[in-house]
């Protein structure tokens, strides 16, 4: 494996400490469970300085730039760079005052790991550089519940997969046969669709129920109106920051240089729609309407120290989406469900590491053919179900079609989401006392539109 870490800023500033923290994995120095912020990281934190995830916000006085979460704070970037603190990694300093975070991460590993080493060196505690700026600290430093958070990045291109096995089982059990719930291709490829990537909104972003066509069983003709089975699906995407050419491919061993980070990812998918629609070419209308992406990129290089191996993979699978080494990723992931009167529950508690394909199985397949891939492009996991009930990862699966409704606190009932309900999706990886976190990815149904 390339280590990471190897960097412009470490070629040029040498720092002290580089761990070997998991045997044949050199850890960056940014990761040291042992570095500590002289900015305030509250215990249970998504945002230690092992973190820094990058995303992009704007204040009444701000315009749109880059920033980086720190416990309750967001360091400007922009205005790091223009006090010259990232003067020694050699790039545009432009790319951080912009709306989207494109260009930055378009920039390629080399430079946006020397960026976060060189920020984890500023916040850190034996760094007197910006902790002796009183002035700039007042201007670089912005309390994230004062910031609106933007999508961090403009998407290209966005596509679903549906790599749970779990997942995959249990809607094949629904609706086909429980004894063939898998398909013959599923075992063989990581299926998935282009979705839409206009609806891709931040969180926090209200969504009105969809309309549209559906036919019940016994109906004789399709009927038109609001989504009556609106449905969440909790997913992890990808973001791509390395393009290529139209005809060229990826490999499994490639496909990590590709990907920045992760964010968290709402799909929201309206059932009765679905079932009526999707045969023969698959989701349409029952997904294009809206989907929430998390603000926070968590890097790859951040998540590095919680890989895991990926479940056994029973059938052979063709060489071209063979790999070497973990590349499941342990992140613990909620949903809670929230009504409009307040009542909350959680209503499942899954982790990304059941993913049976891995993302770079994902990028590789998605590339084999020649389909050239996009800085900015979102590739989402497909809903991550775990074995069991409490685990799954859609209302579909947890009240199993509306079987088994969900006893809410308030007395209400859930099969699938109602109008002013939020869903509030959080994920996090836990090892050796830290913990990087992803923050929130929330979103609420509005009734539907006359
Ligand atoms: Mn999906």
């Amino acid at each position: 494996m390339k280590p990471i870490g190897i960097s412009i800023f470490e070629i040029q500033f040498k720092p002290k400490r580089i761990q070997n923290l998991t045997p044949g994995t050199i850890m960056s120095r940014a990761n040291d469970p042992q570095l500590k912020s002289w900015i305030e990281v509250k215990p249970g934190s998504d945002f230690p300085i092992q973190n820094l995830p990058f995303g992009v916000f704007k204040t009444a006085e701000k315009t749109p730039r880059a920033g980086v979460a720190i416990g309750e704070y967001i360091l400007d970037l922009s205005a790091i760079a223009q006090a010259g603190l990232l003067d020694g990694i050699s790039f545009n300093k432009k790319v951080l005052s912009q709306k989207t975070l494109n260009d930055f991460i378009a920039l390629g590993k080399p430079v946006t790991n020397a960026v976060r080493e060189r920020l984890s060196d500023l916040l850190d505690m034996q760094n007197n550089e910006l902790q002796d700026m009183p002035e700039l600290k007042k201007q670089a430093l912005v309390k994230q519940s004062e910031v609106q958070m933007l999508l961090p990045v403009h998407i290209p291109n966005y596509t679903d997969f549906y790599s749970s096995r779990e997942h995959a089982t249990n809607v094949g059990t629904m609706f086909r046969d429980p004894k063939n719930a898998l398909l013959p291709n599923w075992l063989h490829l990581p299926v998935g669709y282009h979705g839409r990537a206009s609806s891709i909104v931040i969180s926090g972003t209200p969504i009105h129920r969809p309309k549209g066509q559906t036919k019940a069983d016994d109906a004789v003709a399709p009927s038109f109106g609001p989504s009556k089975s609106l449905d969440f699906e909790l997913e992890i995407a990808f973001v791509v920051s390395k393009e290529t050419e139209l005809g060229s491919s990826v490999s499994t061993a490639q496909a990590e240089d590709h990907i920045f980070g992760l964010v968290l990812f709402n799909d929201w998918s309206a059932r009765d729609l679905q079932k009526w629609e999707y045969v023969p070419l698959g989701p349409f209308l029952a997904k294009n309407f809206g989907s929430i992406s998390s603000p926070w990129i968590v890097t790859l290089e951040a998540l590095e120290p919680f890989k895991v191996e990926t479940p056994k993979q029973e059938s052979a699978v063709l060489p071209y989406l063979q790999f070497e080494g973990p590349k499941n990723y342990d992140i613990h992931l909620t949903v809670d469900i929230v009504t409009a009167t307040g009542a909350s529950k959680t209503v499942s508690n899954s982790n990304y590491k059941y993913m049976y394909w891995n993302m770079c199985q994902q990028l590789a397949h998605h590339t084999v053919n020649g389909c050239n891939i996009q800085v900015g492009d979102m590739y989402a996991s497909g809903t991550i179900s775990g074995p069991t009930p409490d685990s799954y990862g859609s209302m579909l699966e947890i009240s199993w079609q509306g079987k088994n409704p969900v006893a809410m606190p308030d007395g209400t009932e859930r099969r699938f989401i109602l109008d002013n309900d939020t869903v509030v999706i959080k994920g996090y990886c836990e090892k050796n006392g830290v913990r990087i976190g992803f923050g929130e990815c929330s979103g609420k149904i509005l009734p539907a539109l006359p």
